[in-house]
Order: structure tokens, then C-alpha cells, then sequence
């Protein structure tokens, strides 16, 4: 029998479908408050993710989709870095 390889599905909070967990890009709201972009993947805490799409963090942002799942206001900052890292 062959192995069922399971792929991590996440889903965009933009767009809402689902991708592949390493397509899409996450941000991340630790328990101490502090949001980042995830570039490792790796870091605990509240997790939200988007397609390396624009498109998808315009939509993300204009539904307050991104500030609604990490559960607070996410900084400007944090949304210029997540624009530059999808323009590259
Ligand atoms: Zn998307």
C-alpha cells in the first residue's frame, strides 16, 4: 500500500481557499502581543495566514479579516512588511 503523504492545508483569510501550508505566508501574534511575519513557520502563537498575493492582503485588510483572527489591531508596519515581501 502506498503512504497517503498528508499536506498541511491552511486557509487564506483573504481569499478563503485553502493552499498548502509553505504557499502561503503567516503571521503570527505570540502570547506576549507581539506580531510578526513568520518567515520560519516556527514560532508559537496565534497564527494567520495569506496567500503571496496582494490581492489577498488588500482583501484581508478592507474585511478586517487579518485584525479579526489574531484578535487585535495589526500595525501598519506589519502591513508594509507583508506588501514588500509579496512584491519581490
Ligand atoms: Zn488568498
Amino acid at each position: 500500500m502506498a503512504k497517503l503523504k498528508k499536506t498541511p492545508m491552511r486557509q487564506c483569510i483573504g481569499c478563503h481557499e485553502n493552499k498548502e501550508k509553505k504557499e502561503l505566508i503567516r503571521i503570527v501574534k505570540t502570547n506576549t502581543g507581539e506580531i510578526f511575519v513568520d518567515k520560519s513557520n516556527k514560532s508559537n502563537g496565534r497564527g494567520a495566514y495569506l496567500c503571496n498575493d496582494i490581492n489577498c492582503l488588500e482583501k484581508a485588510i478592507r474585511s478586517k479579516a487579518l485584525n479579526r483572527s489574531l484578535k487585535i489591531e495589526v500595525p501598519e508596519e506589519i502591513l508594509h512588511e507583508l506588501e514588500d515581501s509579496m512584491k519581490e
